[in-house]
């Protein structure tokens, strides 16, 4: 028998089919729906896949609030980053140069694949987690003429925070350049309206926010930027501009499209539709946070952010300092329970994290904070108060 501690165990249930609840950025947990939609075979040529192809550009293109026709959207293959690599090498001209906001992973990827496409880069890298702030970015275009592009990272995937969006977009309108937005694990359940954040190109994919399965990802930028594109691509198959002729005039993807998951995608876009677009999605999401993150601070876990900058997408916890606390056994005593949660990416401090996207509501969240709780307890683990290094870490983002 288990010593009882403050974390009484519950009985749970079990989760839907059996499978565990992915408790990730993408892939995520998908409805039934979403998977039984794979279960046709389409020809990438036929009337009736070019459609979908149609219906799916519409759809995406509606959620950026664009009702003067100033943009378009264009379906890439690939994971997410095929299309970072995508848009970055058809917008950013080869004599342009780039300055990358960073704070975590993903800002630091773009930069990657910058020096991979040998145009020009410079950098703000905040670290971990803090937000690259308007007037730090107002600052390095003033100070650096040569800038023509800012690439932006919506919701930082690795710490989970939302970056200020709304003024970086300000800072580089009124310093008269371009700003790209990698809105991957955003778009879909946080706005990003054309006539309220001036951006020239966005990309997200098909297995974030819009909750479909992994296998292509979209572009939706100004058309007169993919009329400026032609001819810049570094690559043949990352060809946005070539893509996009090639979609307008026939119909059809260049290459071999994923035809099964642009029809389970089509799915998942009438289920974000039904549940009230960006806004309904968003306040699922939001509730999610909400009742997992008030969950786990009552457990005695902190979050790395503060309110004011936690996303409704993914939450980093600090590590319990409690000696008998091993994140290893504590992944696999949660997805026994049925949730797999995700390592974390700080580089001081080790924490882990959980997001709050896909199929699943706040009855759910509930379960994670029941089993989060049972599974300190099997491990002995009586609280989970992180150590103060960790603590002094956040203080940062205070001060
Ligand atoms: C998921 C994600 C990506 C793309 O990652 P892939 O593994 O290539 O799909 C890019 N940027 C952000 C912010 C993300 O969350």
């Amino acid at each position: 028998m288990l010593a009882e501690t403050k974390f009484a165990p519950k009985p749970l249930e079990a989760p839907a089919l059996g499978e565990p609840y992915l408790l990730t950025p993408g892939p995520l947990t998908t409805a039934y729906s979403v998977k039984q939609a794979m279960l046709r075979d389409w020809g990438s040529w036929d009337g009736d896949f070019r459609a979908m192809t149609a219906d799916l550009r519409r759809r995406l293109l509606a959620l950026t609030g664009d009702t003067r026709d100033e943009f378009d959207c264009v379906p890439m293959q690939g994971s997410g980053s095929f299309c970072v690599e995508a848009m970055l090498g058809s917008f950013v001209p080869k004599d342009g140069k780039v300055l990358v906001l960073a704070n975590g992973a993903y800002g630091l990827r773009a930069a990657q694949t910058m020096q991979y496409l040998g145009r020009a880069c410079t950098l703000i890298d905040k670290g971990d987690y803090l937000p690259p702030r308007g007037d730090e970015v107002a600052a390095a275009l003033e100070a650096d003429p040569a800038i023509t592009h800012v690439i932006a990272i919506h919701c930082e995937t690795s710490s989970g925070i939302l970056n200020p969006i709304a003024e970086i977009a300000e800072a580089v309108h009124a310093k008269g350049r371009k700003l790209l937005v990698d809105s991957m694990s955003a778009f879909g359940a946080v706005a990003l309206d054309v006539n309220e954040i001036r951006y020239e190109a966005m990309v997200s994919s098909a297995n974030k926010c819009i909750e479909g399965v992994p296998g292509f990802g979209f572009i939706i930028a100004r058309k007169s930027e993919l009329e400026a594109a032609r001819g810049r691509s570094h690559s043949l198959s990352l060809d946005v501009h070539a893509q996009w002729a090639h979609m307008n005039k026939t119909g059809q993807w260049r290459y071999t499209p994923p035809t099964h998951v642009v029809a389970a995608f089509l799915e998942a876009l009438r289920q974000h539709e039904a549940e009230g677009g960006v806004t309904g999605r968003g306040a699922r999401y939001t509730r999610n946070r909400d009742v997992m993150v008030a969950g786990m601070r009552d457990l005695g876990f902190e979050t790395l952010l503060g309110d004011r900058w936690l996303s409704p997408i993914i939450v980093t916890f600090f590590n319990p300092a409690h000696a008998s606390f091993a994140f290893d056994r504590f992944y696999e005593l949660m997805k026994d329970k049925g949730f797999i949660i995700y390592p974390g990416k700080l580089t001081a401090v080790d924490s882990f994290r959980i997001g709050c996207i896909g199929q699943m509501d706040e009855h759910v969240m509930r379960r994670v904070v029941e089993a989060a709780a049972f599974s300190l307890h099997e491990m002995g683990v009586d609280t989970a108060a992180p150590p103060a290094a960790a603590l002094a870490e956040r203080a940062k983002l205070a001060a």
